[in-house]
């Protein structure tokens, strides 16, 4: 998940840091010619999973959870188009300055299944090209609203998800706030997949973190204020309320209508 607050000006920016050449056997099957449409992407968030992680929020989602604090990736044609291979030279770049993950998020990225599923499986493979050469273990983590039936019941998300090693499923639903780490809501459940996703995450199915949550960035040159994670109940308020306190008056929340 990731909000906005601004003072002025479109909330519905992209934080894409630039578009650069990435080669290799990774990109030769179906990821060359794959597209998505995205909110942003931001390295290093540790807010979302374990670790130092590169995030990809992906644009566009219908599923209209009230109380989402992330409206602005909710139009379909909002954000802006990346060639996969574009995004995948930026997940190279965040590994080789020490990334311990990827977490795609939104939006919906199963309402892309097949550019997501370019995503995944090209970083699978330069994950897996690191770790040959002597990197890290590096895991692939997913966030959906869907549930586990609607993914197992589709064959284009089951596809898209077959090489994340994590999922966090199910919608955000307000009236059941939890501590759970990375979770929004108690019904969603963290789901391991893959030996490592069992070997990282195993530890953190019932962990609680009790805040903060909430991973801040203002990027040079802007207005808006991006917030990276997901918050407890009572910490967006608690935001607006200090902010308040310090004279800083928000003209636009992505949480709001
Ligand atoms: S699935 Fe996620 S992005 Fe979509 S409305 Fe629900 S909380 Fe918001």
């Amino acid at each position: 998940m990731d909000g906005v607050i601004g003072p002025g000006g479109s909330a519905e920016r992209n934080g894409t840091t630039g578009e650069l050449e990435t080669g290799g056997a990774a990109l030769a099957k179906g990821a060359a010619g794959a597209s998505l449409r995205i909110s942003g992407t931001h390295f290093p968030v540790r807010t979302l999973g374990p670790g130092r992680r590169f995030v990809v929020w992906l644009q566009g989602c219908a599923l209209a959870c009230p109380g989402c604090m992330s409206r602005h990736t909710w139009d379909p044609l909002g954000g802006s188009g990346h060639p996969v291979p574009s995004l995948l030279a930026l997940w190279r770049a965040a590994l080789a300055a020490g990334a311990d993950g990827l977490t795609v998020s939104g939006g919906e990225p199963l309402d892309q299944p097949a550019g997501l599923g370019a995503l995944l499986a090209g970083a699978a493979a330069i994950r897996d090209e690191a770790l040959a050469a002597g990197s890290r273990a590096a895991d692939l983590l997913l966030y959906t609203g869907y549930e586990d039936e609607e993914i197992d019941r589709n064959p284009s998300r089951t596809a898209a998800v077959r090489l994340a090693d994590a999922l966090v499923t199910g919608r955000f639903r307000i009236a059941e706030p939890t501590a759970l780490v990375w979770r929004g809501s108690a019904n969603q459940r963290l789901r391991p997949r893959t030996e490592l996703g069992r070997a990282r995450y195993a530890a953190h199915l019932e962990r609680t973190d009790e805040g903060p949550r909430l991973q801040t960035h203002l990027a040079e040159g802007e207005s808006d204020v991006r917030l990276y994670g997901v918050p407890l109940r009572g910490e967006l308020a608690a935001l607006e309320r200090r902010l308040a306190r310090a004279g800083i008056r928000l003209d636009r929340r992505s949480w709001r209508p």
